[in-house]
C-alpha cells in the first residue's frame, strides 16, 4: 500500500467559478490527484506539504475549448504532409507551451488523437489533459476539405492515416454514420463537425451552409448513440440555426449570429465558443502568411463581428465558453483571448467560461473547471485581483505564481 501525498493550500481568495464570486481565507487540502476537502475553518491537518497562498487569487485550471494542438503551421495541407511522427513531436510542445499558461484541460477541436491523449496521461509529455475529436467530419468542397482545385479526387487528402486537420470526406446520411462512427471507433470524445463555410479553407463562402439537415441530424444522432455528442463549425445565422436543430451542443466561432439565432440557441441549451484571438492573430498576419484576398476578405467581415456575437449572446443568457483555434506560431497569444473577451464581458464571468462552463460544455462539471471536494486537483495562484481585469492571465509567465496539475506542482514561482 502507498501513503497518499496531502497537500494543504491554505489562506487562499477562492474562485468560486459556479458563482463566479470570490471566498477570502479558504483552506484547500489536496489528496493525492484530486481535492479531498475545501474549508473556511482552520485546519491543521497533517500533510506532506503546506502552501502559504498569502491571500492570493486561487483559481481552478484553466479550460481552453477550441484548440488544435497538432497545428503546428497555419499551412494545414502542408502539415498533412508531414510524418504524424513529427507532426506528435511538435504537439507535445504546443501542449507543454499550452500547459505553462494555465490550461490544465484542452478540448482539441479536431486534428489531435487517442494517441496524444494517452501520452499525456501517461506522463510521457507535460500539458493539458485533452479530449480529442480525431478528424472534422466535412462534405465534399467543406471547410476541413483541403484540396488544392486543381486537385480531382481524393488520394491521400482522404485523411486515411496519421494525424493532423485534413477532414473526414463524408457526402450522404451512410458516408456521415460512418465517418462519425470511425471516429468513435479511434477514441473520439466529441464530434466536429463542419456545418458552414470557413476563413482558412480555399473554396467556400463563408454564407454557405455545408450538410443536409439530414446529413447533420445523421452525425448529431451517432455522436449521441455513443454517449458523446457535436460541436459543430458555423458562422452564419442560417448555418448556426441548421446546426442547432439538428441537437449539436456547442457552436463554434458563431461571429455572424443574430438575435433571432441566438434566441434559439438558448432555448435548445446550446453553447457559444468564439474563437477571438485567432482573427486578432491572422489580421495582423494573414497577408505575411501568403492568404488570399478571398481568404482576408472573409477573416475581415468575421473578425469585426466577433465582439457583436458575444455581445449578443450573452445579453440573451446563451453559455459563452472560452476559446482560442490559434494555430502555428500563433499559439503564443493564447492568453491574449482574456483580454479581448474583457472587451464585452466582465473579467470573472469571462472567467467563468474558462472553468466552470467549459467543464459544462465537455460534462465534466464537477471534476473540471471548480475546486470543489472529489474534483481533479488542477490548480492556479495568481498576482492580483481577476475581478479587476484578467491581466495576470494574459502574462501567464508573470501573473501565475503556482500551477498544480492533477495534484502535482508544475510550477512554483511564489
Ligand atoms: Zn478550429
Amino acid at each position: 500500500m502507498t501513503m497518499s501525498t496531502r497537500t494543504l493550500i491554505r489562506n487562499a481568495r477562492l474562485f468560486d467559478s459556479e458563482h463566479a464570486r470570490f471566498i477570502a481565507g479558504t483552506t484547500v487540502v489536496v489528496e493525492d490527484d484530486r481535492i479531498a476537502e475545501v474549508t473556511q475553518e482552520r485546519r491543521e491537518a497533517e500533510a506532506a506539504r503546506v502552501i502559504d497562498a498569502a491571500g492570493m487569487a486561487l483559481l481552478p485550471g484553466l479550460i481552453d475549448a477550441h484548440v488544435h494542438v497538432v497545428a503546428a503551421s497555419h499551412d494545414l495541407t502542408g502539415l498533412a504532409m508531414q510524418p504524424a511522427s513529427l507532426v506528435g513531436a511538435e504537439a507535445s510542445r504546443i501542449m507543454r507551451d499550452m500547459l505553462h499558461r494555465g490550461f490544465t484541460t484542452v478540448r482539441d477541436a479536431a486534428g489531435a488523437d487517442a494517441g496524444l491523449q494517452e501520452a499525456q496521461r501517461r506522463g510521457l509529455y507535460e500539458g493539458p489533459r485533452l479530449f480529442v475529436a480525431g478528424f472534422p467530419i466535412s462534405q465534399t468542397g467543406g471547410h476541413a476539405d483541403m484540396r488544392p482545385r486543381g486537385l480531382r479526387g481524393t488520394g491521400f487528402f482522404c485523411s486515411c492515416a496519421g494525424i493532423g486537420l485534413l477532414g473526414a470526406i463524408a457526402d450522404g446520411v451512410g458516408e456521415v454514420r460512418r465517418a462519425v462512427r470511425e471516429q468513435v471507433r479511434t477514441g473520439a470524445n466529441q464530434i466536429k463537425i463542419m456545418a458552414g463555410g470557413g476563413i482558412a479553407s480555399p473554396s467556400d463562402p463563408l454564407e454557405g451552409t455545408q450538410f443536409s439537415r439530414e446529413e447533420l441530424r445523421a452525425a448529431v444522432e451517432e455522436a449521441e448513440a455513443a454517449n458523446l455528442y457535436a460541436m459543430a463549425h458555423a458562422y452564419s445565422p442560417r448555418a448556426v440555426t441548421r446546426a442547432v436543430e439538428a441537437g449539436v451542443r456547442s457552436i463554434e466561432h458563431g461571429n455572424l449570429v443574430d438575435e433571432a439565432t441566438v434566441r434559439l440557441m438558448k432555448r435548445e441549451g446550446t453553447y457559444l465558443v468564439p474563437t477571438l484571438s485567432t482573427y486578432a492573430a491572422l489580421a495582423d498576419e494573414g497577408e505575411r502568411l501568403g492568404w488570399s484576398r478571398a481568404m482576408l476578405d472573409k477573416l475581415a467581415r468575421v473578425k469585426d463581428r466577433g465582439l457583436d456575437a458575444v455581445r449578443i449572446a450573452r445579453a440573451e443568457g446563451v453559455p459563452v465558453v472560452f476559446g482560442t483555434d490559434l494555430l502555428g506560431h500563433m499559439h503564443g497569444r493564447q492568453s491574449g483571448e482574456f483580454l479581448i473577451r474583457q472587451q464585452v464581458q466582465p473579467p470573472l464571468e469571462v472567467l467563468q467560461g474558462a472553468t466552470w462552463t467549459a467543464a459544462q460544455l465537455m460534462r465534466e462539471e464537477r471534476q473540471l473547471g471548480c475546486v470543489a471536494p472529489g474534483a481533479c486537483a488542477d490548480l492556479l495562484l495568481v498576482r492580483g485581483d481577476p475581478e479587476r481585469g484578467l491581466q495576470m492571465l494574459a502574462e501567464p509567465g508573470q501573473g501565475i505564481a503556482l500551477l498544480m496539475q492533477a495534484g502535482r506542482v508544475v510550477f512554483d514561482r511564489r
